[in-house]
């Protein structure tokens, strides 16, 4: 094409030329007889028309070189813009430029492409030899092919191999590469040339993504993806044998984080972590499954419990951040398989299952797995959810059972309110069903609040609406007691119900006071001096110390119903009830009898001195509605 347009040019200016030549061969001495006549006059025109000739063809020449000698100056200089403009680009896109000469196996390469592997232009020959020697053993045979395949097929290539940094050190290329010159007839390539592109760091992150698809960032220990490919590896080896599956879970590790922050929690998991993988053989796999969650895959199997003591007492050491000295438990639970599930989700399940048994049974110690835990814990976790579900329903409603003035009046001087829970799949409940559990899952805390401002709000109300005006005594679990802001939280509610403090009764169990009598008689001073009225609930039943109850700022004693049930005939009971009713009296407090049901319990707490009673013989607890008209009709 070239050589075409190199002919067409230059035949152009010979044409031109010819054409004019000719024309003047022809035409010349006849224009030049028709205008001169004189015969001697035109020889010596003659020879001025010669040297016309030239001068005009020469001008010609001069014209049609010129111009095309600046039609190739323009090329030439557009060339090398296009070639600088393309250093720029491979320049600017960081890329390593080779040429090679298939020919006669002349390789150059530009600066980028040496200072990827760190080396300057002594370091190399010029030959092809310079960078396939530096290419990885692994990936040589791959380059070679696909160069192969190129030189045979003329589609460009890119692959990814490495080469040898002068250093030693491993340099990720993409190579790409493409025939430039060919001859078409013998089906031959005679140039070929392409790029290379260091991609070393993007290789890096992509390490590092699937090091993270397998390990945990915290602790660089395998996480449970990883976990799960060793299992089955494990299931695959040990189809005779047995290996056990530990669930290991540190203990109050929250207060940790709530305490000193996350970054020492985070610290003190990565020591933990430490710690427990040094107990562990090169067999075994550990594997950080949550937050403070670690398992242990062992197939010592008899040595289980010998690896969970090594790790109790690797833990008893206390953990130092700074200047905080941190002592922490460790709760475990072991499945162990065939036995306990044949499945990873089961073994894991299972395990996790008897980590919890052993947190309930005291913590800091392992417990193996056991069918009835599933039991337990899904009995468990059903009442959980339907708590949880019951408040986000509102199903809890509150009953009132009215307390009677014995000794004076007969009237109703106030009344405990009870909490009942209406569950649309059950029915009503009854609170020695459900408030056990709460207690311990500690729902009773929101649960709590939602009973003290349903009492506040109806009290309110009848107060408002002249319908009643006694106390209002409200149950108060010691879960709720114990919360730090259990203040602070009743008095919102109180005074956001805009109720007088003196109108309430908080009836609290002996086992609240005796548990830490020292934090109790600080909670119930606080209470007292706001106006609270403090009643003791089942007030014989938990052994307190009396010496103790004369120091505490309380307001009655409630008579457990157990020694009023059998009342007037036992005689044990009837000394009981007489005895609490002097003690009362001795330290000035009121006295109320729980679980009146007949005509002479009532007369013999008559007799006895008994200031108030509360029992189905009066009323049983009722709704709001019929505690009204039982108002209306005594
Ligand atoms: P408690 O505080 O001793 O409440 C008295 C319980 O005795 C109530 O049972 C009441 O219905 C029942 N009772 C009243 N009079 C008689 C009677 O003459 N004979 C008999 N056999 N029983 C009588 P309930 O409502 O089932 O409550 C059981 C327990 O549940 C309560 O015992 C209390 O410990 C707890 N509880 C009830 N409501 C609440 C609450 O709102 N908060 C908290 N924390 N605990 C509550
Ligand atoms: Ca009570
Ligand atoms: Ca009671």
């Amino acid at each position: 094409m070239q050589k075409l347009k190199l002919n067409f040019v230059s035949l152009r200016i010979v044409g031109i030329y010819f054409i004019f030549a000719l024309l003047w061969i022809l035409f010349s001495d006849a224009i030049l007889a028709y205008f001169v006549v004189d015969i001697e006059m035109l020889n010596a025109v003659q020879t001025y028309k010669g040297t016309f000739f030239i001068a005009i063809t020469s001008t010609l020449l001069y014209f049609l070189i010129k111009a095309h000698m600046t039609m190739i100056f323009h090329m030439e200089q557009k060339v090398e813009e296009n070639e600088q403009r393309l250093e720029y680009v491979i320049q600017a896109t960081n890329l390593g430029y080779w040429d090679w000469d298939y020919q006669s196996n002349y390789h150059i390469v530009n600066d980028t492409w040496l200072s990827f592997l760190g080396l300057s232009r002594k370091d190399i020959k010029n030959d092809i030899t310079d960078w396939s020697s530096l290419i990885h053993h692994d990936d040589k045979v791959r380059v070679q092919s696909a160069i192969a395949k190129t030189l045979q097929d003329f589609e460009p290539y890119v692959i990814e191999f490495r080469m040898q940094h002068k250093d030693g050190h491993w340099v990720w290329i993409e190579g790409s590469g493409a025939v430039v010159e060919k001859d078409v007839k013998e089906h031959k390539a005679l140039r070929l040339a392409g790029t290379h592109r260091d991609i070393s760091d993007r290789k890096k992150a992509e390490e590092e993504i699937v090091f993270l698809a397998h390990n945990d960032s915290l602790t660089k220990l395998p996480n449970r993806t990883f976990l799960k490919q060793k299992f089955d590896a494990l299931l695959e080896k040990a189809i005779k044998g047995k290996f056990a599956f530990l669930f290991l879970d540190l203990d109050a590790f929250k207060n940790i984080n709530d305490l000193y922050g996350h970054t020492i929690g985070d610290t003190i998991i990565q020591d933990v972590a430490q710690r427990i993988f040094q107990q562990l053989t090169s067999d075994d796999v550990i594997s950080r499954v949550g937050g403070d969650e670690f398992v242990v895959l062992t197939q010592e199997v008899v040595l289980v419990e010998h690896l969970c003591q090594k790790i109790l007492s690797c833990m008893e050491k206390p953990f130092y951040v700074g200047e905080h000295r941190i002592n922490l438990g460790i709760s475990m639970g072991i499945s162990l398989y065939p036995d306990d599930g044949d499945t990873f989700e089961e073994l894991f399940k299972n395990a996790d299952i008897a980590m919890y048994a052993a947190k309930n049974s005291g913590k800091n110690r392992y417990t193996f797995y056991q069918n009835f835990m599933t039991e337990e814990l899904s009995a468990t976790t059903t009442m959980d959810n339907a708590i949880k579900r019951g408040l986000d329903n509102d199903e809890f409603c509150l009953h009132y059972q009215p307390q009677i003035d014995l000794l004076n009046t007969g009237h109703v001087i106030g009344v405990e309110a009870l909490v009942r829970w209406y569950s649309p799949h059950v029915g009503w409940i009854f609170p020695n069903d459900f408030i056990p559990r709460a207690e311990e899952n500690r729902l009773i805390i929101p649960l709590g609040e939602v009973i003290f401002t349903k009492a506040l709000k109806q009290i309110k109300s009848w107060e408002k609406d002249g319908i009643f005006n006694g106390t209002m005594a409200i149950n108060i679990s010691a879960i709720q007691l114990g919360e730090e802001n259990f203040l602070d939280k009743i008095e919102a509610i109180r005074q956001d119900c805009d109720v007088c403090a003196s109108t309430i009764e908080l009836e609290i169990t002996e086992s609240f006071l005796m548990k830490d009598p020292t934090f109790a008689s600080a909670t119930l001073q606080k209470l007292k001096n706001i106006g609270y009225k403090i009643s003791i609930d089942d007030f014989g039943t938990g052994y307190s110390s009396l010496a103790y109850l004369k120091q505490l700022p309380l307001h009655k004693l409630k008579i457990d119903r157990t020694f009023i049930k059998d009342l007037p005939t036992d005689k044990d009971d009837k000394a009981i009830v007489r005895a609490i009713i002097a003690l009362a009296r001795a330290l000035e407090l009121e006295v109320l009898a729980e679980g009146v049901e007949t005509e002479e319990q009532s007369a013999f707490l008559i007799e006895n001195w008994c200031d108030t009673a509360q029992g189905y013989l009066f009323a049983k607890p009722m709704s709001a509605e019929d505690f009204e008209s039982f108002l209306r009709q005594n």
